[in-house]
């Protein structure tokens, strides 16, 4: 199933001749007062509300903007090199590591992203310190789906709802990674959440971002230095994973800057493929 949110907070299932609203639906959620659980309300209870059913019996709209499929995600954990060849990229390219210790990701660990950099492809990035390198760095997304820690790689998958399309932008400098992709705007997520039994392994999707048509990355999940089994069980002997946390599993080579007025298309193959129009803040 692919579950999308778009408009003005509306949810729904696209299916081959469109998106099918079920906002309806969402009733159903448990109503929280404050303090709120640390979880997305609809990733943890998305096999309770019955969307498949509803969206073959509504009819299908034409959607112009897609928001990210994860409403309120706890915390946005992402793999720093992960990618053999865009360690090499890196360390061959100042403009890219500035003087930074870059190590690949097993002594470099895992870092987090400020949730409120989270977007949907139709709401765009909006760059800020637009005189500095800022960079495209398409990855795999992972949502967690159920609560763990400690989690043993060959449990993990089991722990995921979905998967979809995310960009990790960048800005580069001497600053501490977190600080530099974390801006508004800078984690997007789309173009809708495709679950996890319609795609068995992970490991083995093309994935590919053109900015304004020309291709930039063009890479295979195959080649990821730590998979999602490993990427899972390591975060998880950190913290616990909560429904609706977000792992981006790392970019591979090619990653290359972007200006206001650029557009960038990201395909990941059983997902699909989002626009992303890139702005000024
Ligand atoms: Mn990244």
């Amino acid at each position: 199933m692919r579950i999308a949110r778009f408009g003005k907070d509306r949810v729904g299932v696209v299916l081959d001749d469109g998106v099918h609203d079920v906002t309806p639906l969402l009733k159903a959620l448990p109503a929280h007062r404050h303090p709120f659980p640390r979880h997305d309300a609809l990733i943890a209870n998305l096999r309770k509300l019955g969307l498949a059913r509803a969206a073959a019996k509504s009819r299908p709209l034409r959607v112009a903007k897609f928001l990210s499929p994860v409403a309120n995600p706890g915390k946005i954990m992402a793999a720093p090199v992960n990618y053999t060849k865009h360690l090499e990229e890196v360390l061959k390219d100042k403009g890219i590591h500035h003087g930074n210790l870059i190590s690949e990701i097993h002594k470099a660990g895992i870092f987090l992203k400020a949730s409120s950099s989270v977007v949907g492809p139709g709401e765009g990035v909006r760059l800020v310190h637009t005189d500095r390198r800022n960079d495209h760095e398409v990855e795999l997304a992972v949502v967690i789906g159920k609560r763990g820690r400690n989690i043993a790689a060959a449990d993990a998958l089991g722990h995921v709802a979905g998967y979809c399309i995310g960009l990790d932008m960048t800005i580069r400098g001497p600053e501490e990674r977190s600080f530099r992709k974390s801006p508004d705007s800078y984690t997007v997520l789309g173009p809708w959440l495709v679950t996890a039994d319609e795609i068995p392994d992970p490991g083995a999707l093309d994935l590919r971002i053109l900015v304004n048509g020309t291709v930039r990355q063009e890479a295979n999940t195959r080649d990821l230095i730590l998979g999602v089994p490993q990427l899972i069980a390591w975060a998880s002997s950190f913290y616990s994973l909560h429904p609706g946390d977000v792992l981006l599993t790392g970019t591979p080579q090619g990653v290359g800057p972007v200006k206001p007025g650029d557009v960038m298309e990201a395909t990941i193959a059983r997902i699909g493929t989002m626009r992303v129009e890139v702005g000024a803040a």
